[in-house]
Order: structure tokens, then C-alpha cells, then sequence
């Protein structure tokens, strides 16, 4: 775009005209203008400059984009409700209420303040984006109007001129590109390149500026042969060399870690023709004469970019020099410099051209999807930053529903992705998905161009949690996150319900006052004394039956509660017939119950295989006695019968035995080396020698793996000489 600063409201009229030819939308421009030129007399910019010229020059550039009279008004407009005394009545009856919404919603997104913090940042950046994404014309003044206070940054201070070229860099100009207006694109990411690291621009400006003339005659000399070429060929076209822009130069040296003569060596044409045949006709001329570099050609006229831009690309040889060669007609020119702004024309000021709306509409079809997902993510604004910049500002992969809808999606998005993206419900009822007609895995990576078909079935059980190391779009992550967490809670809610009737009927049929005892703090309290986290998931574990009800009670009521035979039994049926156990760490199951501390008791050592039963202690924990231990002969209501886990072979246990043995040399050493060679080990060892019968009994502890090697290790002791008998200590 031609950068030109007009001095008076003539000179925007001459460039409105080129393009505006009712009376009466000249005269919306005309009452605008002279309306904001009285409301900002007296206002002056930093620069010194009257206010007036501001918006002179925001005018402009929407009328050198060529956008519709309202647009161009409410340019003009755009400062008069922050800076001027006037209610809304007085604007609306002047203007009306579109151009009204219009300057509004610019005012709102000029009221966010900068700040520091990361996260206010976001949060400030999704706001500017709800704001826009109500009308697509706000974004355009609100473009606009960046762009020229970026002009004009130079009068602002060196902290305000970082912040604000930041954000430019983050924010607005991912929107102009993805609104296809590369012409504010490219100054708006020039212009904050500039304030943000000059010493680079200036490298790469100076770097450039040698290389001009070498370049500019390599190109001229390409133009000649091309143009003789399609001359010859009886084809219209006007063919011209471009440059880069700064910033794209250096995005490429330091994201391709490219030198400077890398991307400087690509030497670019651009030729523009009549209509869409006319393009692959011009293209099969070039082909056919110089050498393409295989993979470089892209064809954006059968599969335009979501924001519209349409254009053959082609990479070519000659004489040792690249060349980059892009092919399209007037149309797709405009487009690809004014992108989405090209369009709005047509729908505002209708009539001076034949437009199919329906056509927009659906080229239009990135920014509705836009702005929905907008107005999907609620909780974080850093998810909803990390949102725009994955799914929106990086998405370069481009592929097709069998309807023929386009979608963007970033680098390595897979089919799910693509579902999420169509609707939410058809991700979660995704069963398959085809590419291009073929089965696929549902992980497989989309490349540009595809036709994706999900498949998808009622009886679907919903997504996958490993879909979530899959997908790459945050757009997907959040709704399979938002999937689970739904279950999640609906689950426990129930449970809820379920865990307070439970014990709310236990403290009725025991006579507990319900009202005086059941105290949700209390609670709170118990539930971190049996290490689960909250009363949520104390209820959970009630209503799951992973907790003694009654264990629950007495600390809720600080008395003992009576157990009876029938309640132990009604436990041990149940969980009996649970099936999920989990293994203790001394690898006794009780079946069901996995939130209950459980201790081997001291007095009589069990080990696996033995046969044994947990008393409930209490405090709280069972406490796992050998069946036939003599501390708990007199229990008969708080026994649960236990079962070993199988695995529990590999565990060690202690073991105490006692050996009786005639006293003779080297028995102890003989008794060592039996533990030893049994591959058990021996822990402690006292001998007592009985004078009178010449005996000697030795009590050992011993550590052995389950009762296989005890049976073994009992035999062995009693096969050495002199030994009289081995038994293991229960008391
Ligand atoms: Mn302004």
C-alpha cells in the first residue's frame, strides 16, 4: 500500500470516489468528517500534530483498502466517544446505531491497558478478540488505526514504543494475515521489527540496500525473457519483480536458520493475467522452459488458503539464480494485498458491483469459526492465548471435509483434531476416520489438501484419554479435558448422594442423632485422617464401600460403635465378591478395601500361605494376625478374614524360629550356612545351652520369601546332626 499523508478531506474524498459513487454514502463520509473535525478542535497528538489529522489519515488508508461508507464513517469517528463529550442519543441520532456499534466496540478495545503481568496480557489480547469478532469491520478500523499510531510511534516513549510493538507483533498482525491484508501485515510487522530490535532491522535494511542493484538486474533481466515468452504466446499479463519485507527476511534467518544470501538469493516475479486459465496456461509456458524445483509448486487456486489468498506458486531455475514465481489474476491480486477488506466493499456498499454473498460468506468461514471458538474458552486466558497461537495463528495445514469446507489446523493435526474442530460432537462420537477416501489411523497426521471424513456412531463411547497425547490442537485438547472432567463430576456428584444416604441410614438404624453428629467439617476432618482428600471423595469411598461405614462413624461420634456378626459378615460378602483388590504393601489383599493401613502383628509373624485374619483396630487399620494366634482366641466382632495376594512370593518376611539341638562344635556355623544356602538370611541369632541335658536352644529370626522356602529352609535345619527339633515361634 502506498504510504501517503493527505492533508485535507478533499484529498480523501479523490481517493473515496475512485471506488464510492452514490450521493448519499458520500454524504455519510462528508457529515462524519465535519462532525469529528468540530468535536476534536483544540486536541493535539504527541507529535504535536492537531487530533484531526489522525483521523484524516485513518480515513484514508480505510478508503485506500477500499472498504464500504459506514466503515469509513466510523473510521473517522473512531476516537469521538473517548475523547469528546457526546451521549449516545446524540451519536445515534445523527449517524444511527450500526456506525454507533461500530465506534463503540473501537472504544472498548482502546480502553484495555497494558500491563506487565503475562497473564492480564491474555486476558487483555481475548478481549480485544471478542470485541472484533462481533463485527469484522471493528478489526478493520481497529487495524487501521494500529497501523497509524505505529506511523506515528516515534513521539511515544521507548517503554511504550516496546510495549506497543509487541502487541502489534502478537496480535495484530496475525490478524491482518490471517485477514489476508499482507499490505498492513507487512508494515505493521516492519514497523514493530523497528522499534523491537533495531539493531537487526538496520543489518538486514543495509544488507538489502547492497545487494539492490545486482539483484534488481537479475530480476529485470528474467522479466524480459518471461515477458518475450508469453508475448510470443499471444497472452495479457503485466509481470513485475517484488521485494521482500524486512521482518519476513529475518522470521526466515532465524527460524530456518537460514544466511542472509539463502534468502536473499531467491529472487521473486510476480505475474498477473486475465482469468484462472489463463494462470495455468502462463504456468505450463514457464515449466516448459525453465526447470522447477520439484516440490515447490503450490496450487492455491484450486485450494484457496482459509483466509482467501488464491495463487499458482512456482520455484524455477535460470543461470544459476532462483526464482520464485507467483501467477494470478487482478482479483486474486487484490485479495491476496487486501485481503478480507477486499470483500467487505462488496457487501456494504452493494451495487456498484454484482456480489454473491453466499460466496463470502463462506470465504468468510475462518473468521465465524473464529470467532465462535472465541466464545468457547471461558476459564484461562493463558489456554485461551496458547489457543489463538497454536490453532489459529500457526495453522498451516489446510484440509477439505467431503463437503468441501476448509479447515486450518496447525503443524501435525490428526483427524480427531479435524473432528473437534467441525463439532465438538462429532469428536466425541468418533469412531474412525478416512483420508483422501482410505482407512486411516485416527493418529495420522493431515497434510494440506486432504479430504478428511469422520465416522462417527451413537454408540461411541466417547473419547480416549490417550487422545489427548495425540491431538495438537489446543481447540481439541480443551473439549476432551471439558469431556472427562464432566464424567468426572457427574460421578462424583452422584456419589455424593449416595455416600450421604449410606451414612445417614447407618447413623439412623443405630440410633446417632443425624442432626447433631452429621457435621460436614467434622467429616472434612475424618476424610484427611483416612488419607483421602476431601469429603468428596470421603462420600466417594462410602458409596463405593472402600471404608468401613462404621469406622467413619465412631470418629464422627467419638464413641465405639458395636459391631456385630452379622454387619462383619455382611462386609466379608461383599467384599468378597469385589473383584478389584489392590495388593498392600506387605501383599495382603482385603478384598475391596484399598484406603486401609494394614500391619502384620508382631506376636505371630504370619507369613504368605499362612492362614490369617485382620483384626480391625480402633484407631484405625487392620492388624493381621495368624489364624490361630492366641492373642485373638476371645475376638469374635472385629475379625475379617484375609487372603495372601499371589504375587506375594517375592516379598520377605520375618520369621522367628526355635531349634533344639544336642550343644556339639560348629552346630551355629553349620546353622548359618543351611540359612544361607537356602538363600533366606538371617537376621538374629541368641543360643541358650540347658547344662544339665546337655542341649542347646537357639532362637533365630530369619528372613525368608513366602512359606514355600520356610517349609524348605524347616527341613534342611532339622536335616543337620545333632539337631532335635525346629519349630517356628507364634507367641
Ligand atoms: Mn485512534
Amino acid at each position: 500500500m502506498e504510504i501517503r499523508k493527505i492533508d485535507s478531506f478533499d484529498e480523501l474524498l479523490q481517493e473515496v470516489k475512485t471506488y464510492i459513487v452514490k450521493e448519499e454514502n458520500i454524504k455519510i463520509i462528508r457529515d462524519a468528517f465535519e462532525f469529528a473535525d468540530k468535536m476534536h478542535k483544540n486536541q493535539f497528538r504527541k507529535s504535536g500534530e492537531p487530533y484531526i489529522v489522525h483521523i484524516l489519515q485513518v480515513g484514508f488508508i480505510l478508503a485506500q483498502l477500499k472498504t464500504g461508507p459506514k466503515t469509513i464513517a466510523a473510521g473517522l469517528l473512531h476516537d469521538v466517544i473517548e475523547d469528546c463529550d457526546i451521549s449516545k442519543d446524540e451519536f445515534v441520532a445523527l449517524f444511527g446505531e450500526e456506525i454507533y456499534t461500530l465506534v463503540e466496540s473501537v472504544t472498548k478495545i482502546g480502553n484495555l491497558k497494558f500491563t506487565d503481568e503475562k497473564e492480564y496480557q491474555a486476558n487483555n489480547h481475548r478481549k480485544i478478540m471478542i470485541a472484533m469478532a462481533k463485527d469484522i469491520r471493528v478489526i478493520l478500523i481497529k487495524l487501521v488505526d494500529r497501523l497509524h499510531n505505529m506511523r506515528t510511534l516515534q513521539f511515544m516513549s521507548i517503554e511504550k514504543q516496546k510495549k506497543i510493538s509487541e502487541e502489534t507483533l502478537g496480535v495484530y498482525a496475525p490478524i491482518a494475515h490471517r485477514l489476508g491484508i499482507s499490505e498492513i501485515k507487512n508494515e505493521l510487522e516492519d514497523l514493530s521489527f523497528y522499534y523491537l530490535k533495531k539493531e537487526q532491522y538496520y543489518e538486514i535494511a543495509k544488507l538489502v540496500e547492497m545487494k539492490k542493484t545486482e539483484r534488481d538486474s537479475q530480476v529485470n533481466s528474467m522479466i524480459n525473457e518471461i515477458s518475450q515468452l508469453l508475448s510470443a504466446n499471444n497472452i495479457q499479463f503485466r509481470i513485475f519483480g517484488r521485494s521482500k519485507h524486512l521482518y519476513s527476511i529475518y522470521k526466515k534467518m532465524t527460524t530456518k536458520q537460514k544466511r542472509f544470501e539463502e534468502i536473499l538469493d531467491l529472487l521473486a516475479i510476480r505475474i498477473i493475467t486475465k482469468n484462472d486459465s489463463a494462470c495455468y496456461e502462463i504456468l505450463g509456458h514457464i515449466h516448459a522452459k525453465y526447470l522447477p524445483i520439484p516440490g515447490r509448486f503450490k496450487d492455491y487456486i484450486a485450494v484457496p488458503k482459509v483466509n482467501l489468498y488464491r495463487s499458482l506458486h512456482t520455484t524455477i531455475m535460470n543461470l544459476g539464480n532462483i526464482f520464485e514465481v507467483q501467477i494470478r489474476t487482478e482479483e486474486m491480486d487484490m485479495i491476496a494485498e487486501k485481503g478480507i477488506a477486499a470483500h467487505w466493499r462488496y457487501k456494504e456498499n452493494s451495487g456498484s458491483k454484482e456480489v454473491d454473498q453466499k460466496q463470502i460468506e463462506d470465504q468468510l468461514a475462518w473468521f465465524k469459526e473464529f470467532s465462535s471458538m472465541v466464545g468457547e474458552v471461558h476459564d484461562n486466558a493463558l489456554d485461551y492465548m496458547n489457543l489463538m497461537t497454536n490453532d489459529i495463528f500457526e495453522a498451516n495445514v489446510y484440509v477439505m471435509s467431503p463437503k468441501g469446507k476448509i479447515v486450518a489446523l496447525s503443524n501435525g493435526a490428526t483427524p480427531i483434531d479435524f473432528a473437534y474442530r467441525i463439532h465438538t460432537e462429532i469428536g466425541h462420537k468418533m469412531v474412525g476416520a478416512t483420508i483422501n477416501g482410505a482407512i486411516c489411523s485416527i493418529n495420522t497426521p493431515l497434510k494440506t489438501g486432504d479430504v478428511v471424513e469422520i465416522k462417527t456412531s451413537n454408540n461411541s463411547n466417547g473419547p480416549s484419554e490417550d487422545w489427548l497425547k495425540i491431538v495438537k490442537t489446543t481447540n481439541a485438547k480443551n473439549k476432551i479435558r471439558a469431556y472427562f472432567q464432566k464424567i468426572d463430576n457427574e460421578r462424583k456428584s452422584l456419589d455424593v448422594k449416595k455416600g450421604e444416604e449410606m451414612l445417614k441410614d447407618e447413623m439412623i438404624k443405630r440410633n446417632i442423632d443425624v442432626q447433631q453428629f452429621f457435621d460436614t467439617k467434622k467429616l472434612e476432618a475424618i476424610a484427611s485422617s483416612l488419607g483421602v482428600s476431601s469429603y468428596i471423595d470421603l462420600m466417594h469411598v462410602i458409596a463405593n464401600k472402600t471404608v468401613s461405614i462404621i469406622n467413619v462413624l465412631e470418629k464422627l461420634t467419638k464413641q465405639k460403635v458395636s459391631v456385630n456378626k452379622e454387619d462383619i459378615l455382611k462386609v466379608y460378602n461383599r467384599l468378597e465378591n469385589k473383584k478389584t483388590s489392590k495388593t498392600n504393601a506387605r501383599g495382603i489383599i482385603v478384598p475391596g478395601i484399598d484406603s486401609v493401613k494394614i500391619t502384620l502383628s508382631s506376636c505371630c509373624s504370619p507369613i504368605p500361605s499362612d492362614e490369617i485374619v485382620g483384626y480391625i483396630s480402633k484407631g484405625m487399620g487392620i492388624k493381621v494376625h495368624r489364624k490361630d494366634c492366641s492373642n485373638i482366641k476371645n475376638e469374635t466382632t472385629r475379625l475379617i478374614p484375609l487372603q495372601w495376594d499371589d504375587e506375594v512370593n517375592n516379598q520377605e518376611f520375618d520369621v522367628r524360629l526355635k531349634i533344639i539341638a544336642n550343644d556339639r562344635n560348629h552346630l551355629l556355623t553349620d546353622i548359618v550356612n543351611t540359612i544361607s544356602q537356602n538363600k533366606s538370611s538371617l537376621a538374629y541369632v541368641e543360643s541358650k545351652v540347658n547344662n544339665e541335658k546337655l542341649q542347646v536352644m537357639i532362637k533365630l529370626q530369619v528372613i525368608v520369601r513366602g512359606q514355600e522356602q520356610l517349609a524348605n529352609l524347616l527341613s534342611n535345619l532339622k536335616k543337620i546332626s545333632s539337631v532335635k527339633e525346629v519349630t517356628r515361634i507364634l507367641n
